[in-house]
């Protein structure tokens, strides 16, 4: 498995991430050798606290994600951190269909309430089926299929260059070790396959709403996510990766 960090000189401010990175051309991460660069930064105060704003190009698709970074995360060990993948319906529109809004608020406040932590934000749009198939999805969802037989039916499945993506970012920002927030331990595995360390799982939990309570049932009953729907209000992550049996 490619490692890329050790590549990188050490410095000591975020701002400097882009001139260190403006030859970087490693051999990338993963089967897809996703590389990203830092391109720029910015300071970016918050209704959630004081983040800077860390801009990342790749090699493979165009998208331009961000690292959402409060306090010193550089050489740091046991940075909080969370993995957001773009949700235009839910983080924009305050769609109800998903609580993906809800997730990332409480996650910036969260972050931008310690000492220091991490927000990756993940331009997969609906999960890296791509804002129309989504909305394709969300139809027919509303003819009666489930949220993974919707996907099913249009043929799509897990996307595994987010954490790809995601795992060149935290080496890229010289990050040592993380704590992850999320409630889907695969997210776990997948990023320490792709040779990151995570100390350990931070719950992330927000409350079901009436209108995502079936959708978060489904993620339980089918997508292995750590939710008890019987005893304890429900957990959700619906910006995860659908996780299909037997095609993982
Ligand atoms: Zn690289
Ligand atoms: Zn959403």
């Amino acid at each position: 498995m490619a490692q890329p960090c050790g590549k990188f000189p050490s410095v000591d401010t975020l701002e400097q991430l882009v001139e260190r990175d403006r030859d970087h051309d490693c051999e990338g991460l993963g089967p897809h050798h996703i590389c990203v660069r830092v391109e720029a930064v910015a300071q970016l105060p918050s209704q959630f606290g004081r983040f800077h704003i860390v801009a990342f190009w790749n090699n493979r698709d165009g998208k331009e994600h961000v690292a959402m970074v409060h306090g010193d995360v550089m050489g740091s060990e046991d940075v909080p951190t969370r993995l957001h993948s773009e949700c235009l319906t839910g983080d924009v529109m305050g769609s109800l269909r998903c609580d993906c809004r809800d997730q990332l608020e409480v996650a910036m406040r969260k972050i931008g309430a310690m000492g220091r932590g991490l927000v990756l934000y993940m331009r997969q749009e609906g999960r890296g089926i791509g804002l129309i198939n989504k909305v394709r999805a969300y139809s027919l969802q509303d003819q009666g299929l489930d949220t993974v037989d919707a996907n099913i039916a249009l043929g799509f499945r897990d996307d595994e260059r987010d954490y790809e993506v995601a795992a060149h970012m935290l080496a890229s920002l010289n990050v040592s070790s993380i704590y992850l927030m999320t409630n889907n331990p695969r997210k776990i595995q997948e990023l320490e396959k792709l040779g990151r360390n995570v100390s350990g799982r931070i719950p992330h939990v927000i409350p079901a709403t009436e209108w995502n309570r079936h959708y978060l049932e489904t993620k339980a009953r089918r997508s292995g996510h750590q939710i008890e729907l019987e005893s304890t209000p429900p957990l959700s992550e619906q910006n995860d990766p659908v996780i299909i049996e037997g095609q993982s």
